[in-house]
């Protein structure tokens, strides 16, 4: 399986999705609720959302959804339904072709939200299964800082696609990530990046545009030479990942820079084109399971672009169980040359924490 036509929907969807993304991120007023679990989600997060299941829907009607939003909070509320519909109907993007393979424009509010409705896959070991992430890292969305559009299509268990797109990451892959990357979000000519990896054939980036794909370039870890140079990045929330953990770790490798901090899969982005090397997400709590949508398409992105992605113990994360990743704790990536002695700091830091 070559993927092609996966890759061009994803790329494509994830395209459109992000172009109302980037519409939201401009208004001051983002329609903001508060979930169950008290996690912000946005209109820009349902109508992303709305989009890719159903550009998914209509090439691949066959194929499960595991997404993070549902409809129930909408369909109470009838302004903020709205004002979510008079976003997403005028999306679309400028080359004709391209949009007629997504399937257009949504109809109405009720196709609007059954779109919505449509990503309640409870995942597992068999099938296609896409997992989207519509907004990963709203909190970021929210401040003005890094947000990424996600998603990823797991085969019985493995991903094999990969595709996010990030507004808010500068368009030169050479960059090397700078401490305010995570605050200044200000998309300007100089932002907006597609990334892209099928399972075996390499990772590439290409501009965000409004229209049909532009061309991609393939992308590739950083060799790092000295390991205490290595840039490490992380996230902003503090409730996310243990900073003071994933410090701890980067002392241990002789690292003296600070991390560079920043929401979403941005940090698998970033490490996947160099421009970063080391991504550290040790757990807050003992019993928090990361979700699938949170790490798929960035896991095959750090993967294909040479690097090794595991849990604090060493083990590949398990697409295969459900909607969330129960069988791991905790995210570790860096290149594949020196992943062996990032992990055994790793170790190191939890052998050190167990014999006080
Ligand atoms: P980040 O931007 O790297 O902080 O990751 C954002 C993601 O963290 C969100 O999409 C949430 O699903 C996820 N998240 C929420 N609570 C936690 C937690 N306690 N530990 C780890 N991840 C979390
Ligand atoms: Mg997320």
């Amino acid at each position: 399986m070559s993927y092609q036509k996966e890759l061009l929907v994803a790329q494509l969807a994830v395209q459109r999705a992000s172009i109302l993304t980037q519409n939201v991120f401009h208004e001051k007023a983002k329609g903001t609720l508060s979930k169950d679990d008290f996690s912000p989600v946005t209109k820009g997060d349902f109508g992303a959302q709305a989009l890719i299941i159903q550009a998914i829907r209509t090439n691949f009607p066959e194929d499960e959804i595991v997404a993070e939003e549902e409809a129930s909070s909408l369909r109470e509320n009838d302004s903020l339904r709205n004002e979510m519909w008079n976003l997403v109907k005028d999306i679309k993007l400028t080359d004709d072709e391209s949009d007629r393979i997504l399937g257009g424009p949504l109809k109405n509010e009720t196709e609007m939200l059954e779109a919505l409705d449509g990503g309640k896959s409870e995942g597992g070991p068999k099938g296609r299964i896409w997992a989207l992430d519509p907004i990963d890292g709203t909190k970021g969305f929210l401040r003005g800082g890094q947000y990424a559009v996600c998603l990823g299509l797991i085969v019985d268990g493995d991903v094999k696609v990969g595709v996010i797109g990030c507004p808010n990451l500068p368009l030169s892959d050479s960059a090397t990530l700078s401490a305010e990357i995570g605050q200044s979000g200000a998309a300007d000519a100089e932002t907006g990046v597609l990334f892209s990896a099928v399972k075996g054939q390499g990772a590439t980036s290409r501009p965000l545009s409004q229209g049909a794909l532009p061309e991609g370039k393939a992308i590739s870890m950083r060799p790092v030479t000295d390991i205490s140079q290595a840039c490490f990045c992380e996230g902003v929330e503090a409730g996310h990942s243990a900073q003071d953990d994933n410090a701890e770790v980067a002392r241990r490798l002789g690292i003296t820079s600070p991390s560079v901090r920043l929401d979403s899969q941005a940090k698998y982005c970033s490490i996947a084109r160099g421009a970063g090397d080391i991504y550290l997400r040790l757990p807050v709590k003992a019993d928090y399971q990361e979700k699938i949508w949170d790490h798929a398409a960035g896991d095959l992105l750090v993967r294909e672009a040479g690097g090794d992605v595991t849990d604090i113990t060493g083990k590949r994360l398990d697409f295969s169980i459900g909607r969330k990743l129960s069988g791991n704790k905790g995210v570790v990536a860096a290149p594949k040359p020196i992943f062996e002695q990032v992990i055994n700091a790793v170790r190191a830091v939890y052998a050190a924490k167990a014999s006080i």
